[in-house]
């Protein structure tokens, strides 16, 4: 069994129809044939929210993938509803709307330091509205950190377009900028490669969801930096509300 995963065609998908393909009795939850939900990875955390059937309104606690599955998990002590049965699916979207944002800032945070500076990002992970990132940096100021603020911000007002795109294997390795972003690093039977674009300034392999518009985003802060390492730097930044 293979859950269709909406989101990753429409990220604004709030609510959407499915059937119940399976229950998991072990991780109390249910298998949809489609879902919206992000089940987590890439360093955003999976959606939460409510699926209704049957005139009942179950509480999704998280999502989790599965191989191919997306598994919706309930609060312990509530009944599973049974397999075949038709859903509605509703996310949290308050909760995932800010991860789409904070994501979104993560990847004009990794296209200018790439840009002005050539540091390759080497690791990262967020909550809603706060992220950080490790950089290959060997010297980290505040005067730099001021830089960086000033330039991720003015690309937040350039108003950039941020694309997604599904790309067959051999097309998305002849990429230069995917190659750098160590899509050699996936999977060897891996088909075909989700790629997110922010037109002019940053394209990665990725399978999370993202804002439209670099301006959804708003402003971000650089809050903290600090080394993790001789040329490892950690910056961290917070969206506002
Ligand atoms: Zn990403």
């Amino acid at each position: 069994m293979t859950t269709k995963l909406l989101y990753q065609t429409d990220s604004y998908l709030q609510s959407f129809e499915a059937t119940i393909a399976s229950i998991d009795e072990e991780n109390h939850g249910l298998i949809l044939d489609q879902s919206a939900f992000y089940p987590g990875g890439g360093g955003q955390p999976a959606d939460r929210g409510i699926i209704k059937t049957g005139g009942k309104e179950y509480p999704i606690f998280r999502a989790r993938k599965a191989g191919d599955e997306v598994i919706h998990i309930l609060e312990g002590g509530i009944p599973i509803p049974p397999a075949g049965f038709p859903v509605n699916g509703q996310i949290d979207w308050k909760h995932r709307y800010q991860l789409m944002r904070t994501h979104t800032a993560m990847h004009i945070l990794c296209g200018v330091i790439f840009r002005d500076y050539g540091a390759l990002v080497t690791g990262g992970d967020m909550d809603p509205l706060q992220g950080r990132m490790d950089f290959e940096f060997e010297t980290m100021r505040k005067e730099l950190v001021a830089e960086i603020e000033t330039a991720i911000n003015q690309e937040v007002n350039n108003t950039r377009p941020v694309r997604v795109k599904i790309l067959p294997r051999e097309e998305a390795f002849q990429i230069p900028d995917l190659i750098r972003t160590k899509i050699n690093l996936l999977p060897q039977g891996i088909r075909e490669v989700r790629v997110v674009e922010i037109v002019g300034l940053d394209l990665q392999a990725d399978g999370g969801t993202q804002v439209a518009n670099t301006s959804e985003v708003g402003r971000i802060r650089v809050v903290d930096y600090k080394s993790k390492g001789k040329s490892n730097k950690r910056i961290y930044v917070e969206l506002l509300e």
